[in-house]
């Protein structure tokens, strides 16, 4: 079938503004019908996610051209031949940006989000089975953006980046379960087990991080802090009861933490600098969990004694380390009883033909999530 998606033609290099330059470009590709295993999805919405922005600023490089796009809700409008119980059509969806095989060490072991053939499919834009779905005017392979490709008005994924889920859920709400909330309330809950009463640190209130501060409030947080630069963020922050600090009031953290530094602290802004500042803000024996992807020129130095010396943990947290058939209807539940307020997220909603536009709100810091919609027929 015929389809519109958001393609990119390059990884960095794309000059601003985006609105302007137009990187990403909708087109319409060919989409070949799923395959067993796979899922015909109908996309009613998708956020907009500082990893896309990285894939087109070039932090985070990836197989061109690609049609972007990972964190979204559509409806299953056909199933790939075989038996499935399950999915049918007219299921409600939400796409993890991370297929499990289900089959690996990994996976079996109850770390699906170190699934190394969902990575290795990923880091080559494929399916999970190894193939491309999509093609251009020319025929010529469209990469797939983390087996999902939802800046467009369909897309096949494998089954097993599906997550089936009650169909009242509105959309724009649904699709940010996707990426922001997996990830930011699993560094939390998951990654860092945090424990209620303990005393929270986030670092950037972008959609993980707000979703990391919505998780440890909801998990009984102590002390709560975040520190942005915007002042619309931190507003938001602070309606949900944290301290919200800009980066020059810092220095109020020791008399905020006053025994030694906060027992946990969150990295989400995705730059070493900012991991640093961090490891140093936990208390002697606290813990640090990251989520932000830095550029991988970057690099992460401390004094290696300090970690014996300090007691302190630093924790990589991919994907939340999150199971995510088992945390979606989790944190939907948490959701439905108005402990995880995920419209707290929401920016705006805006037709797909906006997106290079929206690029630049989320480049400048001014955007939280921005939800595209399908245009108008
Ligand atoms: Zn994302
Ligand atoms: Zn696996």
């Amino acid at each position: 079938m015929k389809i519109t998606a958001a393609v990119l033609a390059r990884t960095g290099d794309n000059p601003r503004p985006y609105g302007e330059h137009r990187p990403l470009e909708l087109a319409t590709l060919t989409l070949d019908p799923p395959q067993a295993g796979e899922l015909l999805v109908r996309i009613d919405a998708a956020g907009l996610c500082h990893s896309d922005l990285s894939v087109v600023n070039g932090d985070r490089p990836r197989p061109m051209p690609m049609a972007l796009g990972h964190e979204a809700t559509g409806i299953v409008e056909a199933l790939g031949p075989g038996d499935d119980m399950q999915f049918a059509v007219g299921d409600r969806v939400i796409l993890a940006f991370l297929p499990s095989c289900g089959e690996c060490v990994r996976c079996k072991g109850g770390e699906p989000y170190m699934c190394a053939a969902g990575a290795a499919a990923n880091g080559e834009g494929r399916l999970l089975s190894g193939a491309r779905r999509l093609h251009d005017a020319c025929g010529h392979e469209v990469h797939h953006h983390l087996g999902v490709s939802a800046f467009a008005s369909h897309v096949v994924v494998d089954r097993r980046s599906a997550v089936k889920v009650d169909r009242d859920i509105p959309a724009h709400i649904a699709a940010l379960f996707g990426c922001a909330v997996l990830t930011g309330a699993g560094a939390v809950i998951n990654s860092a087990a945090m424990r209620p009463g303990e005393n929270v640190l986030i670092y950037g209130l972008g959609g993980v991080g707000l979703a990391s501060l919505l998780a440890a409030r909801a998990s009984g947080a102590g002390t709560l802090v975040a520190i942005d630069p915007s002042a619309e963020k931190r507003a938001i922050a602070t309606e949900l009861g944290a301290e919200a600090l800009d980066i020059e009031e810092a220095h109020r953290l020791p008399e905020l933490f006053p025994n030694g530094g906060a027992d946990l602290v969150v990295e989400t802004v995705g730059r070493a600098a900012v991991l640093k500042t961090a490891y140093a803000a936990a208390r002697r024996g606290g813990r640090i969990v990251t989520v932000g992807l830095p550029n991988p020129a970057e690099a992460f130095t401390i004094p290696a004694v300090s970690l014996v010396a300090d007691g302190k943990t630093v924790i990589g947290s991919y994907m939340g380390s999150s199971i995510p058939a088992r945390d979606i209807p989790r944190y939907i539940a948490m959701w439905r009883a108005g402990r995880l307020p995920v419209e707290k997220l929401l920016t705006s909603i805006s037709p797909l033909s906006q997106i290079n536009t929206l690029l630049d709100g989320l480049a400048d810091g001014q955007a939280i999530r921005q939800v595209i919609v399908p245009d108008a027929a």
